[in-house]
């Protein structure tokens, strides 16, 4: 499918980006970052589920729950497709990538990693891929190793991580940042992390968006993912596990449907991934999130995040030629995902995202999770232009002019 003429037809599939706001305005959406919107496929299926086979899974004998099981299951089976996963690898649904994160955290780490074990983790994560493991670290005493982000070229330092993994037991790295669009040489890390004999999780949350991820090739341990950045519902991800790590973690969560059986002195539990889903699971928002990864496979998702970066580099561009503006990131590179963000030297962040929102912009402003980053770019917010496929080159020139006014009105 060839985007730029199916580009109408794409966003025709996106009911809300028909929206006119309160305020009259034309809904011009760049925050997919935070969030995607979600194509009348999704919106279809989960709202089928619900009038058609609503009904628990794995518990009952009659037909409804027959076929709300097979649903889910069979969208566990679509989503370690998409993600190619190898046979023995394990999809275990969570409620996104932060829950993913922290099952692997006291699932996986509470339990393989000993006092004075190191964790590496880098500048450039999102509170998801932090807090978890200074909570483990905190009660297991290990000890976290950070790797420094360059300033001017908004990349990880290699040599540091190189020197860093040497020795440590497990790398916590974010794949794609949500603040800098850097796509991490994640393929190299990971083989550098095996090679210094550490296990190595990737926070996929930005990455799922905009490539097809191949968790065989890519050769981690675990990756982190979440469907609500891709198209799909929220409340849904899922830890990514290939198989010789599935079989080193313990449940989190006790409850119904983990178990095999149940005593007054103690319980068995599931073998597969049923043991780390304790209770009803996100059943309609794993179904919603098939039907995504489905629509996505229609498309053709290279061409898609080529436009993407278009309309980035276009934005960012732009942003580089207003007087007082500073760009964080680097859009003359080819692996960068959608995320521009900037500040301007004297307008609060703030007041820029309202004005934008007065003429019916969509970004995000703030620290966006990510503080330690903030704190090494010297900045306590940005504004943060985010792109997807669904996005047009209109749209991306209507931001910049709307910054170029904002600034010369106000500044
Ligand atoms: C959004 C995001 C998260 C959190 O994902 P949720 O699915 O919302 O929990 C974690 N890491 C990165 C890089 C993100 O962009």
């Amino acid at each position: 499918m060839k985007l730029n003429s199916d580009l109408e037809e794409i966003r025709s599939q996106f009911p809300i980006l028909e929206r006119v706001l309160p305020n009259g305005k034309k809904l011009i959406y760049l925050d997919n970052a935070a969030t995607s919107q979600k194509p009348e496929c999704v919106i279809n299926a989960m709202s089928d589920f619900y009038s058609r086979y609503n009904s628990n899974v794995h518990r009952a004998v009659h037909s409804l729950s027959g076929e709300a099981t097979e649903a889910f299951e069979l969208a566990r089976e679509n989503v370690a497709k998409w993600f190619g996963l190898p046979d023995e690898g394990k999809v275990i649904f969570t409620s996104g990538t932060t829950h993913a994160l922290n099952l692997c955290a006291f699932g996986w780490a509470r339990v393989n990693l000993k006092p004075g074990d190191a964790i590496v983790l880098t500048e450039m994560e999102h509170h998801s891929n932090i807090v978890p493991w200074q909570m483990i670290a905190e009660e297991k005493n290990l000890e976290l190793r950070w790797v420094d982000v360059n300033q001017e070229t908004f990349e990880l330092d290699f040599e540091d991580y190189k020197s860093k993994i040497i020795g440590a037991k497990l790398a916590c790295i974010i794949h794609t940042s949500n603040v800098l669009g850097t796509r991490n040489p994640v393929e190299i890390m990971v083989e550098m992390a095996h090679n210094a004999g550490a296990k190595i999780i990737l926070d996929c949350a930005q990455a799922a968006a905009h490539e097809r991820l191949d968790m065989d090739s890519i050769n981690a341990d675990f990756l982190a993912v979440t469907s609500h950045k891709m198209c799909g519902p929220t409340g849904v991800g899922a830890l990514l596990i290939s198989s010789d790590v599935f079989e080193e973690m313990e449940p989190v969560e006790g409850g119904g449907d983990m178990i095999l059986e149940v005593f007054k002195e103690y319980s068995t539990y599931q073998e597969n991934e049923h043991k780390f889903e304790a209770g009803t699971p996100r059943i309609a928002e794993a179904i919603g999130w098939s039907a995504a990864i489905k629509w996505m496979e229609t498309l053709d998702i290279e061409e898609m995040h080529r436009h993407t970066l278009k309309l980035a580099k276009n934005a960012s561009d732009g942003l580089k030629r207003i007087p007082g503006i500073t760009v964080y990131g680097d859009h003359s590179k080819e692996d960068v995902s959608g995320v521009v963000s900037f500040l301007h030297e004297t307008l609060h962040a703030e007041d820029i995202a309202r004005l934008l929102d007065s003429m019916g912009i969509a970004v995000r402003t703030g620290h966006h999770c990510a503080q330690p980053l903030m704190r090494r770019l010297g900045v306590k917010a940005t504004n943060r232009a985010s792109f997807y496929f669904y996005n047009t080159l209109k749209e991306s020139e209507a931001f910049v002019n709307a910054i170029k006014m904002i600034v010369e009105k106000f500044a």
